[in-house]
């Protein structure tokens, strides 16, 4: 299309051409005719060669935001969580601002305008045809702009990608902000919050100054540059004229077709930061693409495991120059029963269940789950078959409903009843007038701490895992809760393997084996009813007010799961 459009804008100089030379030196009217006629043709073929070519260029837009966006999605999906956590949230949201910036450059002025740039040979071609006397200017005026354009190119792209940084880093904190208000409202910490906004925002004003102005710099030497084209192809052209090698219409031409050749290039100097920030989008998004990604298909299908998970020599740090936050752990947790892990804060309780549940991968050893190697299951294989309630229950805007069986949409009321009745949620969600319906608001901020974590281990028993596994289960819970979620872990555990990472001593009364972390080690590991005395001198009793004791006794030089830091759930039983 683009062919076609630039070969019929050579009509209108070579219209003009015969006009002055033919019709007006010698009266031709005849002739003025017969290209007012063709003319005529001329514009409506090329308004519908445009019309279509932009037709073209929405459908590229449309598919490409189909298709990059929904690629990009599955991909940032299926990355591991490691990679998920490497950046920040405002990285992983600007790749989708990303695919915008592909479709507004592959879609928009600057796609034709490429399109465009191969026909300034033709538009050469034909002023050494008409005007060979004056061609030779074009010639030394068309290195000089290709060098300006390549010149604003290279100082463009530093430019825009310095821009980026900061409006990244400036996004980040406001995320940071917004998701912290009710700390920042509660603690009144706008003060300390204002320098650092003021810095980033500073910052990011600054180098979009910057970058402004270096764009005025060569968008304005490409103006001058156009201006003295001009100046020189008429001061050349006039000599020739004047020389008889030249006629008055060609100059007229002449001017016309240098306008058309340089008017591209004098836009290529302009439009830079739109192909510089197509580059770097493409760069990113590549990045990501063939960043790998976590298994999404396994060979076998495996029957439902019976869930005896070994963690076999594994260690992990989060990062190359930290020591390992799990250092060789080898333990076995048997298939049924609950069991606990308990430990210091920062003992990598949290770390060693992400590894258990295949969320990071081992730097050395692996998990087992009845004995096959976890890294051969697709992650949804893996969640299907553990279930997993976080430290920090995250909930998702929508209803109760929609929270508690968004990991099996296939899941019968049945089912969704019996898993809050297990979470012991069940009476609290019906006494709300819209039921199973209610909207919990976004991030679930409707609902109280401990009513979240309550839905939260619902989801986690919708599907019926095998494995379930409990980061501080009761954190949010009060007593009642307590002791009902004890019930019900007692209950899942006759047929599925419970691991919970607890301080309570309600809950910690019900286990069958007991790990104790120390340090990212495994200090101490059995039966509970051999270690629990060993870590708390008496078995703690499991009701009444008296089980209290139990963390007044504790004996912080033998007990990795004495919080000396004043544990509150531990300062309040006291
Ligand atoms: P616990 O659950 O026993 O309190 P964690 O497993 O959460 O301990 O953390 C163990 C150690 O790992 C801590 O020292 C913590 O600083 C570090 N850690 C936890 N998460 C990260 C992370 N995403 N990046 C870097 N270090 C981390």
């Amino acid at each position: 299309m683009s062919a076609f459009v630039n070969v019929l804008a050579l009509a209108v100089p070579v219209f003009t051409l015969q006009v002055y030379d033919r019709v007006v030196a010698h009266a031709g009217l005849r002739t003025l005719e017969g290209l007012i006629i063709g003319m005529a043709f001329i514009v409506i073929f090329d308004y519908a060669l445009r019309q279509s070519r932009s037709r073209i260029m929405q459908t590229v837009a449309l598919r490409v935001d189909v298709l990059i966006g929904r690629k990009l999605f599955n991909k940032v999906m299926e990355l591991p969580l490691q990679t998920l956590e490497s950046q920040t949230s405002a990285h992983w949201q600007s790749l989708f601002r990303d695919v915008d910036t592909v479709r507004n450059a592959l879609s928009g002025a600057s796609a034709i305008l490429v399109a465009d740039l191969p026909f300034a040979i033709l538009f050469l071609g034909l002023i050494f045809v008409i005007a060979p006397a004056i061609a030779w200017v074009l010639l030394i005026i068309l290195p000089v702009f290709t060098f300006v354009a390549w010149r604003s190119g290279n100082v463009m792209a530093a430019a825009n990608s310095e821009e980026r940084q900061t409006s990244q880093s400036r996004d980040s904190l406001i995320a940071e902000m917004i998701s912290g208000r009710t700390t920042i409202k509660a603690l009144a910490l706008d003060g300390a919050m204002r320098p650092l906004w003021e810095d980033k925002h500073a910052d990011n004003i600054e180098r979009s100054i910057l970058r402004g102005s270096k764009t005025d710099i060569y968008s304005n030497i490409g103006a001058s540059l156009s201006m003295m084209t001009s100046i020189a192809v008429t001061t050349v052209g006039a000599i020739a004229i004047i020389d008889q090698r030249l006629t008055i219409g060609a100059l007229i031409a002449t001017n016309m077709l240098s306008g058309r050749l340089l008017g591209p290039l004098n836009q290529l100097v302009t439009q830079w930061r739109t192909y510089t920030s197509f580059k770097q989008s493409v760069e990113r998004l590549g990045e990501v693409f063939n960043s790998p990604s976590e298994r999404q298909e396994s060979k076998v299908k495996l029957v439902r495991p019976n869930g005896e998970i070994t963690a076999e020599h594994i260690s992990f740090s989060y990062s190359e120059d930290q020591q390992p936050v799990v250092d060789r752990v080898n333990v076995t947790i048997k298939a049924s029963g609950v069991h606990a892990l308990v430990g210091r804060n920062g003992s990598g309780k949290t770390t060693l269940l992400k590894l258990l549940l295949g969320l990071y991968e081992p730097s050395d050893g692996r998990v087992l789950l009845d004995g096959a190697d976890i890294s051969q299951f697709t992650r949804s294989e893996l969640a299907r078959w553990i279930g997993y309630v976080p430290q920090e229950c995250v909930l998702f805007a929508g209803s109760v409903h929609d929270n508690i069986v968004n990991r099996f949409p296939e899941a019968t009321d049945e089912q969704l009843i019996k898993a809050a009745t297990a979470a012991g949620v069940h009476k609290f969600i019906i006494d709300m007038p819209d039921g199973y319906a209610t909207e919990i608001g976004e991030a679930g901020s409707r609902l109280s701490g401990g009513q979240r974590q309550r839905i939260a281990i619902a989801r986690a028993l919708v599907g019926d895992p095998s494995v379930l596994l409990l980061d501080e289960p009761s954190s949010s819970l009060d007593r009642q809760a307590e002791q009902e979620l004890r019930r019900t872990l007692l209950d899942i555990g006759r047929d599925r393997t419970v691991v919970i990472v607890t301080h309570s001593p309600i809950l910690l009364a019900i286990c069958k084996d007991l790990v104790a972390l120390d340090k990212g080690k495994v200090a101490l590991a059995g039966p509970a009813k051999e270690i629990l005395p060993r870590l708390f001198g008496t078995p703690p009793k499991t009701t009444g007010r008296k089980e209290t004791q139990t963390s007044a006794q504790q004996q912080p030089a033998a007990n990795p799961s004495a919080d000396t830091s004043g544990n509150p759930q531990t300062e309040s039983r006291k």
